[in-house]
């Protein structure tokens, strides 16, 4: 047996307001005035001068809006390296990512994509990168994917949606201002929020759960709870604790792995484009078999806040579009077997996940 040797976050910051220190934090990883900070900003913020008028750009840095309607794509990735590799003489000091998990999956992808060659289709899977990113910075300003702490940046490629999953994927700083995340819609809190209580319920109820990713697997489920369930707290210390269950249940995963509704959420992503946090929750909503615990508690939750998912997705779906769909989730194995164990080939058919869509 041998043990995974995990790379973490190198530092982090918490606290309202902390998002103020952002300059005095970078300013020592300048490494020339003409070694620029590129900034991308989540285009939510375009126009939003309480958060941009803190975004201490100096010299030649730059900052990009990058747009989260859409998933990040390896060719989005490839696009933006090209564009900052032309604009400057010099490589950047850094890339500073201030959003939700997409923009900081393009800011992990970008870093590491201007110090290695070729595309970032290229090191889609596990362990391909070769050089280190340069410096990276994640300021999420919304909470649940747990992208500020993993060790992997989620991308759509041509063949396949699929992570860079390497040690120099983390972020070498990361900044926790649950402020940040005060306006965000009350739809997509949901959404996100869910994407870590699903973490926790997939990592908890895996085979590969060990006391590391439990010890931080239970401390998310219950901060999720108290969110979600209960009225005893004020809206700020819902995002405080959001962000922190967020960190929490991404380091519950790093030690363990997701697992069915993940797996399937991919499928419905790369057919249908299908965001994540969404598409979890619409997976994660008939897989009582799976997860009855998880799954009834997360049926209260929908309720007491009011959430609707969208119904009949599949239902105009031909069988080549759900074989689409089932090849990307059963190509997912570490998931299911986390999920189902390591036999799990003989327990999950394609007629049981083709059933699973049709009522989605
Ligand atoms: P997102 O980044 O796509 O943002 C969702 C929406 O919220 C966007 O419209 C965005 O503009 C808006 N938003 C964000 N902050 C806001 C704010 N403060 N105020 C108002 N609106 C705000 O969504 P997400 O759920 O955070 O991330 C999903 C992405 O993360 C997916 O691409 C998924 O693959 C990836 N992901 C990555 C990891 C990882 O470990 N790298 C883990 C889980 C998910
Ligand atoms: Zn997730």
């Amino acid at each position: 047996m041998s043990y995974k040797n995990y790379p973490m976050v190198s530092r982090v910051i918490f606290g309202r307001g902390s998002f103020n220190q952002l300059g005095d934090i970078i300013a020592p990883k300048r490494r020339n005035i003409k070694a620029p900070f590129i900034f991308l900003v989540d285009d939510v913020f375009k126009g939003n001068s309480w958060l941009t008028s803190r975004i201490p750009l100096a010299y030649q840095d730059k900052l990009i809006y990058v747009p989260t309607e859409e998933e990040p794509k390896t060719s989005q990735v490839d696009k933006l390296t090209e564009e900052i590799i032309l604009s400057f003489n010099e490589r950047p000091s850094g890339i500073i990512g201030v959003g939700g998990g997409t923009t900081m999956d393009l800011a992990k992808a970008v870093s590491i994509m201007l110090t290695n060659d070729g595309s970032a289709k290229d090191y889609q899977g596990w362990d391909l990168v070769k050089n280190p990113a340069i410096y990276h910075v994640g300021i999420p300003t919304i909470s649940g994917t747990g992208a500020e702490v993993s060790r992997t940046t989620v991308l759509t490629g041509p063949e396949r949606k699929l992570g860079i999953n390497s040690d120099y994927t983390p972020f070498d700083q990361v900044i926790l201002d649950p402020e940040l995340t005060k306006d965000v819609p009350k739809e997509q809190w949901f959404f996100t929020g869910m994407d870590c209580y699903i973490h926790c319920i997939e990592s908890l109820n895996g085979t590969f759960l060990n006391a590391f990713s439990k010890s931080y697997g239970e401390k998310a489920l219950e901060l999720c709870l108290e969110i979600f369930l209960e009225n005893s707290l004020t809206a700020e210390e819902a995002q405080d604790k959001l962000m922190m269950a967020s960190w929490h249940g991404g380091m519950s995963i790093a030690y363990s792995q997701v697992g069915v509704a993940h797996a399937m959420s991919y499928g419905l992503g790369y057919l249908l484009g299908t965001k994540h946090g969404i598409g979890n929750c619409i997976v994660f909503d008939h897989l009582e078999e799976y997860y009855p615990e998880g799954v009834k508690i997360f049926k209260d939750m929908k309720a007491k806040h009011d959430i609707e998912l969208p119904q009949g997705l599949c239902a105009d779906l031909s069988d080549a579009e759900f074989d689409i769909m089932i090849d990307v989730a059963l190509s997912l194995e570490p998931l299911w077997e986390n999920a189902i164990g390591k036999n799990w080939k003989k327990k999950v058919t394609r007629e049981k996940l083709k059933s699973l869509y049709s009522k989605m």
